[in-house]
């Protein structure tokens, strides 16, 4: 039988704690999508340790199978199917195996994956992480559920966490967007902004900070309006300049790095506490789009192209050495030759360091979905893309060429994946730099710049 539950409780709950009741099991948690959705899964983890599993290779070790899904992009649902059409077959094998779908997808598509794929145990959405162990006891003693409720049960961060990197971790400070961009899924899925109380983040960063991190990534869908929902000091008001100093300040914390800001929103304050605060990094990710103001218009992004530059001046004039990354679309139902020519422009003035490049795709339940008489022709859209991705390339490597020679603080994450003789480091500006031999993860030291690349430096200790 399956159930469809919604939770009426409008207030953030505590955890509930039980004791461990699945010791000797094992669990494999496979993510799509964004780093929100990475930090959900080392929740989802943290949980599952608490109840006594520890981490399988995959999916055919283990009991119990978590997929945390992601919509933002036609080809992550079907690679989500695409699983769940494997885990079939394996649960087929193993009846006894949990298999639990959640995040983005499942909060919007509840219905169409219990029709696609009823093989699943649970089906629960972003708001109520907090619930997993008892759907799945529930799903073993009456049979599968669905449990996805509309607003937010608990907040990520007050869950217990399995760290992919110890040194390093994501803290949630706002879930949830007020925006209507209209090619972004996020709002219906996430549901309205909720900021977490400043207090309650600057103690998990002390605590953090205890157990041996030494750099933090606050994460909200727009984090320069962080705390215009809260009530402090008897006024609402946007405080996220304020949050960088207070978390910037916890000791052993060393580099404090943010996504994403808002072009629309971010002002002077921020700007200002990134560069008067030591630990806060000179990186910032400020998402371009589109440089036509017609598509910028049409995309709902609340800003055109001057200040959109204004901004990115002005941040680059307060914070030296800033670095910058970006995110464009190309292919925005409607985009002409003429308003991409408009995006090239932008982006050879703005010289990104780096840019995430996506073709339009449309998402049910979004606005642009809708334009099907617009949509841009797959050949445009493919010759644009690579005209965009070429000029980008280029920036890329010159800027990453301004640091041949010069030698730049990293911080180590370890091995590298695909050369264990390299470790894989990174500086405060947010740069890949491979330097050979053994440096353990959490490990900070100096490099010099040896070899620059599009997207990666090489590098010796010193
Ligand atoms: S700001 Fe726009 S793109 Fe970002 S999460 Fe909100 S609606 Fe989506």
């Amino acid at each position: 039988m399956t159930q469809s539950v919604m939770l009426p409780n409008p207030t953030l709950r505590e955890p509930a704690r039980r004791l461990p009741t699945r010791s000797g099991q094992r669990y494999f948690i496979r993510t799509f999508g964004c780093q929100m959705n990475e930090h959900d899964s080392e929740r989802i983890a943290g949980l599952f340790e608490i109840d006594g599993m520890s981490r399988a290779d995959g999916f055919e070790s283990a009991d119990v199978v978590y997929i945390n899904t992601c919509t933002i992009r036609e080809n992550a649902d079907n690679r989500m199917y695409g699983n769940l059409g494997q885990l079939k077959a394996i649960k087929d094998l193993n009846p006894e195996m949990v298999l639990v779908v959640g995040g983005c997808a499942a909060q919007k598509d509840r219905d169409m994956i219990r029709e696609r794929a009823p093989w699943v145990d649970v089906v629960m959405g972003t708001h109520n992480l907090d619930r997993v162990l008892d759907l799945m006891d529930h799903a073993e003693s009456w049979g599968p559920i669905t449990e996805v409720v509309d607003e937010l049960q608990a907040m990520p961060s007050s869950l217990p966490v399995r760290r992919e990197l110890e040194h390093s971790a994501w803290v949630t400070i706002q879930v949830g967007c007020n925006n209507t961009c209209t090619f972004c899924i996020v709002p219906s899925v996430r549901g309205v902004e909720v900021s977490r109380r400043p207090g309650d983040i600057v103690r998990e960063v002390e605590r953090l900070a205890a157990d041996g991190v030494v750099e933090v990534t606050l994460l909200g869908q727009n984090v320069d309006t962080y705390g215009r929902d809260l009530a402090l000091d008897g006024r609402r008001r946007p405080i996220f300049g304020e949050l960088l100093r207070r978390v910037g300040e916890v000791e052993g914390i060393r580099r404090v790095r943010f996504t994403s800001p808002h072009p629309n929103d971010f002002k002077d304050d921020v700007a200002r506490a990134m560069a008067e605060t030591d630990a806060v990094c000179e990186q910032l990710h400020f998402p371009l789009q589109s440089g036509s103001d017609r598509v910028l218009a049409a995309m709902h992004r609340g800003y055109n192209r001057r200040k959109y530059l204004d901004r990115l001046q002005m941040a680059r004039e307060i914070i030296p050495g800033l670095a910058v990354s970006t995110d464009v679309i190309v292919g925005f139902p409607g985009e002409t030759e003429e308003d991409f020519e408009l995006t090239l422009e932008v982006v050879e003035e703005a010289r990104f360091d780096s840019a995430f490049m996506f073709i339009f795709s449309p998402r049910p339940g979004t606005a642009a979905a809708k334009l099907t008489s617009d949509f841009v022709p797959e050949e445009a859209i493919r010759d644009r893309f690579a005209r965009l991705a070429e000029l980008q390339n280029r920036v890329s490597g010159e800027k990453n060429a301004e640091l041949l020679g010069a030698t730049v603080e990293v911080l180590s994450e370890g091995p590298s994946r695909k050369n264990e003789t390299v470790a894989t480091t990174r500086t405060r500006t947010g740069k890949v730099v491979h330097v050979g031999g053994a440096h353990r993860a959490g490990a900070f030291f100096d490099v010099k710049v040896e070899e620059a690349h599009q997207h990666h430096l090489v590098g010796s200790r010193v």
